[in-house]
């Protein structure tokens, strides 16, 4: 009682009483904003092309907000495999198709080397939208990629539930940690358990290999071409896996 005038918080006591019930509720729009996800942005029929329709309307995180466009999955509807990815590029984010800039571009050589087509997979990414920093250097503004956070991912989910469900595909590859640890949980380490078939909800056999991208920036030459041939390894290992 005696020091407690004396205190300087003492004088702020008044206002932050004041102030509580606003701040409970912005608390509350806070915990309600991580609940939100793009199943509010579903249509009522579900099929590959209304999905396509529905996600350029999805503002179920900020990423909507710098990104040219969402780049949804490509490939057919009866795919036997389904490659996911961790998020569209620079440049899959200016032409809104997955997988066509220089990572697109390894994982299309890499393909080939496994003998597996393109257009008979289906090629799709955990996050939607490009999430990036803008840094302006010697070479003018570039945008550079930045991880998706836990809030994203679990923002995103029903897009690729939709589209594994529709799918239905005998095998997922997951390409990086990003997309693994969306699918067997976050505790997964490529590093570790790289090219092991697991079974997951939407499949009796879901691997992990390394993402293309992560391939192209490893600056140690003979670590990137290990890295190279245990994806497409890893490819030719779940394509020959039994139908
Ligand atoms: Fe919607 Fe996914 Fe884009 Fe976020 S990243 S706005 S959840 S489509």
């Amino acid at each position: 009682m005696r020091h407690w005038p004396t205190l300087p918080e003492t004088a702020m006591i008044d206002d932050l009483l004041k102030q509580a019930p606003e701040r409970v509720e912005s608390m509350i729009d806070q915990h309600e904003g991580f609940a939100e996800t793009a199943m509010h942005y579903m249509p009522e029929h579900v099929e590959l092309e209304t999905l396509r329709e529905a996600i350029q309307c999805c503002q179920a995180c900020d990423l909507h907000r710098h990104a040219t466009q969402p780049v949804f999955g490509e490939g057919p509807v009866d795919a036997r495999i389904v490659l996911v990815g961790e998020q569209p590029g620079d440049q899959e984010d200016r032409q809104g198709r997955p997988f066509v800039g220089p990572a697109g571009k390894l994982l299309d050589q890499a393909l080939q080397r496994a003998g597996i087509r393109r257009d008979a997979v289906y090629v799709t990414n955990v996050v939607k939208h490009f999430k990036f920093v803008e840094k302006t250097g010697v070479r003018g503004k570039r945008r550079l990629h930045q991880k998706p956070n836990a809030r994203e991912v679990y923002a995103c989910r029903p897009w690729l539930e939709a589209e594994l469900a529709l799918i239905q595909p005998q095998l997922i590859v997951c390409l990086g940690a990003t997309a693994a640890q969306s699918l067997f949980g976050r505790d997964f380490q490529i590093s570790k358990r790289r090219g092991q078939f697991v079974a997951t909800d939407w499949c009796e056999r879901t691997i992990a290999t390394w993402h293309p991208a992560a391939i192209l920036r490893m600056p140690d030459r003979a670590k990137k071409a290990e890295m190279e041939q245990q994806l497409v390894d890893d490819l030719v290992r779940a394509n020959d896996a039994p139908h």
